[in-house]
């Protein structure tokens, strides 16, 4: 069967249906999403029952649904917060904004259809089902929403040998194999560990039951300065403390302990060194919480798990027999090196604005349509890796603001960031007059080109390399 389009997207995960969803609003074109899954949402689809969006709902998703009500939390860790959508809200969400572009007759979805390579005769796509290949012609441009798929702990093989006895489950598998009197060992340092830890201590297990593995401590964002609406306020002033530290900083270490002073980033052990940073944000009761996990061990990566003891890169642990192993070590924001988003006849879904994947996915689309060369679209789009450790902070922010100033110039991409949605400080203007407002934009605008600066050649990476500009 041949069947043509003038975009085919690979990957029906969050940024493929938000590039979608801003592409079809946009420009008059046809869209054809493939995945191998066999529901829209990507990795939502197979996350553990206890995941919630770490970020509010209210700039999550595609641009044109709101994802909740924009409800803040009155009770429980995010109690005072806006709402955070539960693993079943995004599922249910992606399903229906796939729906609706395909109400639009522009948008065909092949669901467990597998994008298999392309040529000069179209793009060759297997059903899953009959193992049929299928020859797509694409007049425009193939997205590739997958560069940067995310790895989860449901499809993830564990880096670790498991000797035949020993009980070793993925974090999906927790509320199933709980039972009192267990004990727990939770693998992993990142967020989803937390969130582990935090099912086990809000289902009664005792804090020392539990013990941690974690190979390198991470460092968190403080979650009240990410509060969108009528909370905008807070972002703008974790914006203006990251513009101080980086403005001041005289080395990686002097800028985390900035960071840290000032409220912005949390480490779970404030007297043990962070080095791993994947953006992910805490609550001070998440924070609080966790804390009372004392025992914690710290000797690398596991090598092998063994029924009472690991063995680690730089050690081995007693854990005492019938200790289950949770494990959470699955990547998550996958790091893939920065390649050009606008290729010939090719698009490359990344980062652009840090922390955004939604807005990002939207904000390509947007340029896509919108502008005639690549070189001025790679301009207004420069890819910006997913960060892993402390030394990648400086360059994701200085990419970050110099993007940014390229949209400030231009009136219709302005415009267009202003009113998105997915934009976290959309609703800045409106709570401008306010005293901490005026403050936080005044401190941000006072230090970002210094932070620009600096940050760029703290990071040695690719910023550093380019000449200071106009923010
Ligand atoms: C547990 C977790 C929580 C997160 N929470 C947040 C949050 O709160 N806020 C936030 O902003 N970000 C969050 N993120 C970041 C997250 O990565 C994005 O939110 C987003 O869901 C990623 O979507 P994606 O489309 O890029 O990737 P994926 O969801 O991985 O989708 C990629 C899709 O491509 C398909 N695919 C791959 N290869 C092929 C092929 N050859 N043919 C066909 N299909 C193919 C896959 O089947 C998959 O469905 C979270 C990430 C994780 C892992």
């Amino acid at each position: 069967m041949h069947m043509d389009t003038d975009y085919l997207v690979v990957g029906a995960g969050a940024s493929g249906l938000a590039f979608a969803d801003t592409l079809v609003a946009e420009a008059t074109v046809s869209v054809t999403l493939v995945d191998r899954r066999e529901v829209p949402g990507g990795h939502w689809q197979q996350a553990y029952p206890f995941v919630r969006l770490h970020t509010p709902s209210a700039y999550y998703g595609v641009n044109s649904l709101a994802l909740g009500d924009n409800r803040i939390d009155q009770t429980g860790e995010n109690a005072g917060y806006y709402e955070r959508a539960t693993g079943e809200n995004v599922r249910e969400y992606f399903t229906k904004a796939a729906d609706r572009l395909t109400q639009t007759g522009r948008v065909r979805l092949l669901l467990r259809h597998e994008h298999v390579g392309g040529g000069s005769d179209g793009h060759q796509v297997r059903d899953l089902a009959t193992g049929k290949v299928h020859t797509i012609g694409v007049r425009h441009k193939v997205v590739d929403a997958r560069y940067l798929e995310a790895s989860i702990p449901a499809t993830h093989a564990p880096p670790f040998e498991v000797a035949p006895s020993a009980r070793v489950v993925p974090v999906n598998e927790l509320p199933a194999v709980a039972r009192s009197g267990l004990s727990y060992a939770v693998l992993g340092s990142g967020k989803t560990a937390v969130d582990a830890c935090m099912w086990l201590l809000d289902n009664g297990v005792e804090a020392d039951r539990i013990r941690w593995i974690r190979p390198r401590d991470a460092w968190f964002y403080n979650r009240a300065q990410f509060q969108p609406l009528d909370q905008v306020a807070g972002i703008i002033e974790g914006l203006a403390i990251d513009a101080e530290a980086g403005a001041l900083a005289s080395s990686i270490g002097d800028l985390f302990e900035r960071l840290e002073a000032s409220g912005r980033l949390v480490r779970i052990d404030p007297s043990w060194p962070a080095t791993m940073y994947r953006g992910t944000m805490l609550s001070v009761r998440e924070l609080g919480a966790v804390r009372q996990i004392e025992h914690i061990i710290r000797l690398g990566r596991v090598r092998r798990i063994e029924p009472d003891r690991i063995l680690l890169e730089e050690g081995e642990a007693a854990t005492g027999s019938g200790v289950v192993h949770i494990d959470c070590t699955a990547l998550g924001l996958n790091n893939a090196p920065g390649t050009p988003i606008f290729q010939p006849s090719r698009i490359v879904l990344q980062q652009v604005r840090h922390l955004s994947p939604c807005f990002n996915a939207a904000l390509i689309a947007f340029v896509e349509a919108h502008r005639d060369e690549d070189p001025d679209r790679n301009r207004l789009c420069p890819p910006n890796p997913y960060p892993s450790s402390i030394e990648d902070w400086p360059g994701m922010m200085s990419r970050t603001w110099r993007a940014e100033g390229r949209w400030l110039r231009e009136p219709d991409l302005s415009a267009w960031v202003a009113g998105s949605r997915l934009n976290l400080l959309r609703d800045l203007p409106e709570h401008a007059a306010e005293p901490a407002a005026q403050s936080a934009v005044k401190r941000f605008g006072t230090n970002v080109r210094a932070a620009i600066e600096r940050l760029g050649r703290l990071s040695n990476g690719s910023s550093s390399a380019e000449a200071p500009e106009e923010r």
